[in-house]
């Protein structure tokens, strides 16, 4: 990290500031790369519902706190909180399938859990995320309702 000659202080405290934040940004996006996780999301669809779900774009967000996951099926892209790195790939794969699932399928009705179904441990990873959300003391934060 190199830091500008001639600043002051308070400057220089604010620089190191921005570049620990990039800093990490970038290990943020950590164990899969976008690209990774855009195949895995592609091999779940082929091994949950038959590849129906396509998405184009998948990846890793930072600016999402209430939300574990969402998507655009307009554009098929799908967003993951950087929150569920370091979380079971059990856990990371339900949410990609979820999100697959809003590509088939708007809202949260039967057609949408029966697609969910497939994937064995739905109720296990649902039953994780609520468990992180209650230990962070964060009720309102609602684990299942990702869009
Ligand atoms: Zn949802």
């Amino acid at each position: 990290m190199l830091i500008p000659a001639r600043m002051s202080e308070t400057e220089e405290r604010r620089w190191v500031g921005v570049m620990l934040d990039k800093l990490a940004a970038q290990e943020s996006r950590g164990v899969l790369g976008d690209r990774e996780l855009t195949e895995r999301a592609l091999r779940l669809s082929e091994q949950y519902f038959d590849g129906r779900a396509r998405p184009r774009s998948v990846r890793w967000v930072t600016n999402q706190n209430t939300r574990w996951g969402s998507c655009t099926p307009s554009e098929g892209s799908i967003r993951l909180s950087h929150r569920l790195q370091g979380m079971p790939e059990y856990v990371v794969d339900y949410v990609l399938l979820h999100e697959l699932a809003h590509l088939l399928v708007p809202g949260h009705g039967p057609g949408f859990w029966r697609l969910l179904e497939a994937y064995p441990r739905t109720e296990r990873a649902r039953g994780y995320l609520e468990g992180v959300v209650a230990a962070a003391r964060l009720p309102h934060l609602p684990a299942a309702r990702e869009e």
